[in-house]
């Protein structure tokens, strides 16, 4: 098994405890939004929160996901360190706060927003975490995209190519990928992560059995040369995805068959079923703990 770490990623991972069943960080004053150059013009953004993809065109740019409002200059100064062309389009992979928070400013500074429709759907009407009860109120109209699309979606920008697509009830019922098929890059949005356990929105369309459908959707998209921006951690490749996709499907084959032996989600999560991978990645009870918790859940809805 190889995951790839990065500082970047560990720093991430440790600060941000796991998509919608996390308590969103308060304390934004000492994250630094750093640059990594990807291929073709085209960059990866880390700070707190998702990952962020940068592709410059010849007369403006393309950014998938804005992580935290209070993170909004600084990014906006990453991305104008890189081109000073305008930002055309924002892409949402999904509607969790640790990928939307920049949204508003974004629009406002002339971005168009463009997501899957159920996203938008998820936004406007507001959600609650199926792990923790807490409820994320509808969020403000600015931050709504004002683009959606169904399965497939090609947005032109400056003579390049974003191609947008919809892997079904994966990690939400909202996701997208986006795909510069030009630079050879792909992110993943929050159905891959590297070097930490994922999150699944189980309450809100996600489901363990649709996120391992959607990393062999991915697979069969990619070459060993292609970049993989994950939703969280460490740029990855191919066969990073080949490794994450494994342990997902370890992880819910043990899951269910503990399920199938009448076992409670508490009794499965003191099985410590998946302890090998809980040593690889590191992880501290909660997180442990909420694996297992997302996996059941999907197997074995309330
Ligand atoms: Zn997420």
């Amino acid at each position: 098994m190889k995951y790839v770490f990065g500082l970047a990623g560990i720093a991430a991972a440790l600060l941000f405890a796991g998509g919608a069943s996390a308590q969103l960080p308060t304390d934004f004053s000492q994250t630094v939004i750093t640059t990594t150059p990807l291929r073709g013009n085209t960059y990866m953004l880390m700070g707190e929160g998702g990952n962020i993809t940068v592709a410059v065109g010849s007369d403006s740019i393309l950014v998938v996901d804005s992580q935290f409002a209070p993170l909004y200059e600084r990014i906006k100064a990453a991305i104008t360190a890189i081109s000073d062309l305008p930002v055309r389009y924002l892409v949402n992979t999904h509607h969790h706060g640790d990928h939307i928070g920049g949204n508003a400013l974004f629009a406002a500074d002339g971005a168009t927003i463009v997501s899957q429709a159920n996203m938008r759907t998820l936004l406007e009407t507001g959600t609650v975490n199926g792990l923790t009860g807490n409820v994320t109120p509808p969020a403000a109209a600015e931050a709504l995209p004002a683009e959606t699309f169904d399965d497939m979606l090609t947005l032109r920008f400056g003579g390049r190519d974003a191609e947008l697509g919809h892997p079904v009830g994966a990690h939400t019922s909202g996701d997208s990928f986006v795909r510069f098929r030009d630079a050879d890059v792909l992110a993943t949005g929050d159905i891959v992560t590297f070097g930490r356990y994922p999150n699944i929105d189980f309450a809100n369309g996600g489901n363990i059995n649709q996120m391992i459908e959607a990393t062999d959707a991915y697979i069969a998209m990619v070459d060993d040369d292609t970049i993989i921006v994950p939703g969280h951690g460490a740029l990855g490749n191919k066969e990073s995805l080949i490794d994450y996709r494994a342990m997902l499907a370890t992880s819910r084959d043990r899951v269910a068959a503990l399920i199938a032996e009448g076992k409670t989600v508490d009794e499965i999560i003191a099985a410590r079923p998946n302890a090998d991978y809980d040593t690889a990645m590191n992880v501290d009870e909660t997180r442990i703990g909420n694996w297992i918790r997302v996996v059941y859940y999907s197997l074995a809805p309330r």
